[in-house]
Formats: structure tokens, C-alpha cells, sequence
């Protein structure tokens, strides 16, 4: 049986199509006497592919030798524009770790594009709300966007949607069941796209450049299938599927290390699909299945396996290399693996000429750790132990998911907890309200404002002055692979020195007062704008924090009001215990009091244990 199959895929794949070999000079070579059942795409588009040709694409000498001649493809996404970004010290050289190579190096863009970067993330399957984990891989994409900008680089950045999906079809069926109605698996998409949205504005992560949604390069997808077809290193099953034969490239699996010809653990496995010829084999077509969508293709109904979206997309966008390609590290195995071996088998003689080694397609790998769960586990939907953004950000502000996120570097695991986030609330509280006593002491002017600001300015361009000295330790840190604790570590002391400025006596009669507050102002925009943590409007953002910790109190602003004015009726009539147990019932809930000489306020705190 299974032999007759074999026999079967095998006939369809020898058959040799007229002027099929005439099409694929610029092919991976190397099975060049294996046929697709279909011919290939007479020209590989050295950029976008042409519309999607069915059945009989008319395949011409002339057209093939135009293929293998043509010019490297030219990206059609362009770079976004730079963040708004404050007055700093220049970034230092880059070095970022690389996955392909297991080692840090400096990043150098490449020699015909200088100047500009090109980078793609692995988006997410729209079929749910993201979870902390997403949130973790883009932000720390998005750090890396800002300080590619901050070197003085044009970053074009490209993120996709996977809109089409075996989870987004289950889904969008159980939603149908529910409610009565057709299911609507676009919809579904369209509704979760809308909500990552939402997630990432108030991550503060900047729009990318281009956010392809596959549905939308099926026909890209199908140009790539036929490339690898062609090249011999893809089958197509009995039952319609397009499988790419992993056993036929060399080097497979270098990306993680993995090696398919003496990995073993396919044979553990419970169930192995008996249409592959290989358990490493991985769908790149998958044929039609009753009530699914679907699109056309040369070996009927289906649609694309999950892998080569990201493949096809970064091609067609940003051309046969990009710089940088970044995701969290559980896609390495397979997703990026399969990545790397879907573009090295459909790469034309002009892609290879292009491509590190002629085989790679990304120059850097870069990947984010995972965010672990209680116990240490890793946060995914599939064990059932995630947060989302969503249930995150409703008791604690986003920036200072951020804050706790990039309170930890990108490659290391952070554990989730509400003891870390809250550390988190309460220390972009002190770092806001401090700016936000600075910049009002500012504000509020005196002698020497101009000249001090004069002289802060030069600093921070410079790199000294209480803010340059902090910002050009930050900007080191970020230069060596997105350093980012130490960066945030790196605002300690001016916001120590901007405390005692501004509330002890001998701060407010020291000298140079008023540069240096100018100073520590603009060293601590500037660094939290490369964290992207730079408030557009501080009273605004210390507000939310407020309103989450009272969130979390489980407390009206009323209620504080009430317990403040209980105690301040409790201390006029001396009665210190009442008092006392006020402030340590708040205390106790996340909320410190501050008495002054104007009276009682109260600020988000890290929540007290009761003795
Ligand atoms: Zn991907």
C-alpha cells in the first residue's frame, strides 16, 4: 500500500513538463532531474510574484533567461518612521547576539544597503487575545526597533498576522455553534487583529512598517511551493498536501541545532502522519478540507501550511536577505528551521548571490525568552496557564507591564507574578512623580534657568551632567545586546539627586540647581524613550497608575478620601492607634501616605504585608 503510494507521488514529481527545465535555472539546483508535477513559475519573481498563474503557467526561454538575469528583488516595504526620540548621547556600536552563530557580534547593516536595516517578527495567530508572552517578544522587538533608530538607522519592520489557521477555524466554529450563525473565521481574524492592536498601543510598541496578512500573499505562497517543487525538495501527497522533503536539503536544522538525519525522536512519537516520507517532513500545502476557506493553487483547493507565510511575506516585503529576524525562542524549532530551509530550497542563483553562505536568508537571529508561569513552566495558551495583556492591564497600567518586562534582558526568562508587576507600578510611580517634581521645579524657574538649561543641553549630547553621564551609561547598556536592567538601573542616581533637589533644604539652596535638575530631566526622557517608557503626558500616565492601584485595593478615590480624613480626625484627637491602623490598612492595600505641609496624599506603594 504504502509502496503503491510511493510509487504514485513519485510519478507525479518525474513527470517532466515541457519547458519545465528551461524554467529553473535559477533554481537551488542539487535534484535538478526530479520534476514538479506542475512546471514552475516561469520567472521566480526576483521580487513580488507576478498574479497567481493556475494549472498551465506558459513558461518561455526568454522568460526564464530574463528570471536568471534579473536584479536582486527590491523590497517593497519602506522604513518607518523614526521615533520621536529626546536629545541624547550618540548610541554606541551595536552588538547583538545571534542564534544562528550562539554568539554576540557587532551588527553591522549590510554593505548595499547601508544605513537601513531590515527586520522581520513572526506575528501572532489572530484567534485570541496575546498573552504576557507576546507581549514580552514585541516589546522587546520594539526596544530594538528604537535603538536600531537611536544608531541613526532607517528600520523597516515587518510584522505579519497569521489570519488563517486550524485554531482560527476551530474557533471561529465554536463561536458559530454558540451563537447561532455561519462561522466566520475572517471575522474572528479581523475582531483579533483590532485587539492586538489595542495591546500593542498601549505596550507603547510603534506601528512596523508593514503588518502583511497571509490571506493576502497566497499567491506569493504558491510561487514558493512551486520554486521548491521544482528544485526537488517538496512531494506532493495522495491526498493533495504539498510536504517539503526534509531529508532532501543539506543542513537542515543548523538554525537550533537540530540534526533530522540522527534525531531519533520521531520514533517516540505516539502517531506519525503517513503521508510524510519523513516525520520531519512539515506541510507546505494543505489541501481542502469541507467548510474551510480556501484558495486555488496547481495541485487544487487548499491553503498554505503555517511555515511558509513568514517566508513568502519577508520575501516579497523586504527582499531574498533581511537583516534581522526576530521571535520568541519557541518558534526556533520548527517554525524557524523550516524558514530557513523553505528559502534556501526555492532561492534563485541572483537570492543565493545575495544570501550570507548563499544558503541564509537572515543575517541575525534574534529571540525572546519566555515569560514562565508559576512553578516555572513556560506561559502558553495551549497548557492553560497564561495571562493576557488584556487581564494584565486591567490592574496594572501598561507601561508598567513594560517596565517590568524590560526590567529583565530579552534572552532571559522572567517569571510573571503580581509581587513583580506591582514592584514594577510602584517604581515607574517614583520615576514619573519624580520627572514630574523636577519638571515642575523647572517650571517654576529662578535664576540661572537659561544658562543651566544652555549648559544641561551640551551635556546630555556630551554625555556629562547628572543626566548625560546617566544617558551615555543607558545608551551603553542598550548598545550591548539590549541591556535593558541595566539601562533602567542607570537612572538610580539622577533620580535620587533629583529627589534631594527638589525636597531637602540643602538641595534646594545647591548650586547649579536648576542645570542640573534640567539635566537629570532630559537624561531620564531620553532613556525612557529608548525604553519606550516616555510619557506623552506624565499627570496623565500618573493618573492611570493611581487608578490601577486603587484597582488593585479594591478602593474608590472616595474611600482613600475618607480614610485620610478619618485619620488626620484621629491624630487631632491624639488618638495614635486609630491612626496608625489607618495608614497600615492602606498600606497593606498598595497605597502609602505622605503627609506635607499642604496635607495628606497618597501614591501607589508596593504592597505591605500586615504583621
Ligand atoms: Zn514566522
Amino acid at each position: 500500500m504504502r509502496a503503491a503510494r510511493l510509487a504514485q507521488t513519485l510519478m507525479l514529481r518525474l513527470r517532466p513538463a515541457p519547458g519545465a527545465r528551461a524554467a529553473l535555472p535559477c533554481s537551488s539546483g542539487g535534484r535538478g532531474r526530479v520534476w514538479a508535477r506542475e512546471p514552475v513559475l516561469a520567472h521566480w519573481p526576483c521580487r513580488a510574484p507576478p498574479a497567481l498563474r493556475l494549472r498551465r503557467p506558459h513558461t518561455t526561454a526568454a522568460a526564464a533567461a530574463a528570471a536568471s538575469t534579473a536584479a536582486p528583488p527590491a523590497p517593497t516595504a519602506t522604513p518607518m518612521p523614526p521615533p520621536m526620540t529626546r536629545p541624547g548621547p550618540p548610541m554606541p556600536p551595536l552588538t547583538l547576539y545571534n542564534t544562528a552563530t550562539r554568539a554576540k557580534a557587532p551588527f553591522r547593516p549590510r554593505a548595499d544597503t547601508p544605513g537601513a536595516v531590515s527586520l522581520y517578527a513572526c506575528g501572532v495567530t489572530v484567534y485570541d487575545l496575546s498573552h504576557v508572552g507576546h507581549a514580552r517578544v514585541y516589546v522587546a522587538v520594539d526596544t530594538l526597533v528604537r535603538t536600531l533608530a537611536a544608531s541613526g538607522l532607517a528600520v523597516t519592520y515587518v510584522r505579519n498576522f497569521t489570519d488563517v489557521d486550524d485554531k482560527i477555524i476551530a474557533r471561529a466554529a465554536a463561536e458559530a455553534v454558540e451563537g447561532g450563525a455561519a462561522p466566520d473565521p475572517a471575522g474572528l481574524a479581523q475582531r483579533m487583529i483590532t485587539e492586538f492592536h489595542a495591546d500593542m498601543a498601549a505596550l507603547g510598541c510603534l506601528p512596523p512598517s508593514a503588518e502583511p496578512r497571509a490571506t493576502a500573499y497566497v499567491p506569493s505562497m504558491v510561487a514558493m511551493i512551486e520554486r521548491i517543487l521544482g528544485a526537488g525538495h517538496a512531494y506532493v501527497t495522495e491526498g493533495g498536501d504539498v510536504m517539503f522533503d526534509v531529508p532532501s536539503l543539506p543542513g537542515y536544522g543548523r538554525l537550533s541545532g537540530r540534526d533530522a538525519a540522527t534525531d531519533n525522536r520521531a520514533g517516540e512519537r505516539v502517531a506519525v502522519d503517513a503521508s510524510k516520507r519523513s516525520p520531519f517532513d512539515f506541510v507546505l500545502w494543505k489541501a481542502a478540507k469541507p467548510g474551510e476557506p480556501t484558495w486555488p493553487s496547481p495541485w487544487g483547493d487548499g491553503r498554505p501550511g503555517w511555515h511558509i507565510e513568514c517566508s513568502a511575506m519577508a520575501r516579497d516585503l523586504l527582499g531574498p536577505v533581511i537583516d534581522i529576524h526576530a521571535g520568541g525562542r519557541d518558534l526556533i524549532h520548527p517554525h524557524h528551521d523550516n524558514e530557513v530551509a523553505q528559502c534556501q530550497a526555492a532561492a534563485c542563483e541572483c537570492d543565493r548571490a545575495a544570501m550570507p553562505g548563499g544558503v541564509d536568508f537572515v543575517r541575525w537571529w534574534v529571540h525572546a525568552g519566555f515569560v514562565t508561569a508559576a512553578g516555572g513552566d513556560k506561559m502558553s495558551k495551549s497548557l492553560g496557564n497564561f495571562f493576557t495583556i488584556r487581564d494584565a492591564s486591567a490592574a496594572y497600567a501598561p507601561a508598567a507591564i513594560r517596565l517590568f518586562l524590560v526590567s529583565t534582558q530579552y534572552r532571559s526568562p522572567i517569571a510573571y507574578s503580581a509581587d513583580a508587576l506591582e514592584a514594577a507600578s510602584g517604581r515607574l510611580y517614583y520615576m514619573y512623580q519624580t520627572l514630574a517634581d523636577v519638571e515642575a521645579a523647572l517650571a517654576a524657574g529662578g535664576p540661572g534657568l537659561d544658562k543651566g538649561a544652555e549648559w544641561a543641553a551640551a551635556g546630555l549630547a556630551a554625555g556629562t551632567g547628572p543626566g548625560g553621564v546617566a544617558a551615555a551609561a543607558a545608551a551603553a547598556a542598550l548598545a550591548d545586546d539590549l541591556n535593558t536592567p541595566s539601562a533602567v538601573a542607570a537612572l538610580s542616581g539622577p533620580l535620587k539627586a533629583a529627589n534631594d533637589l527638589v525636597h531637602t533644604k540643602k538641595g534646594r539652596t545647591a548650586q547649579g540647581r536648576l542645570g542640573d535638575l534640567a539635566s537629570i530631566a532630559g537624561g531620564i526622557r531620553c532613556v525612557l524613550g529608548w525604553l519606550g517608557l516616555d510619557p506623552a503626558d506624565l499627570p496623565a500616565a500618573l493618573e492611570e497608575l493611581k487608578a490601577r492601584a486603587l484597582t488593585r485595593a479594591g478602593m474608590s478615590a472616595a474611600d482613600v478620601e475618607a480614610a485620610i480624613a478619618a485619620r488626620v480626625a484621629a491624630r487631632a484627637a491624639k488618638d495614635w492607634a486609630t491612626a496608625d491602623a489607618v495608614r497600615l490598612r492602606l498600606e497593606g492595600a498598595g497605597l502609602a501616605l505622605l503627609d506635607g505641609p499642604t496635607g495628606t496624599e497618597w501614591r501607589p506603594a508596593v504592597r505591605l504585608e500586615e504583621e
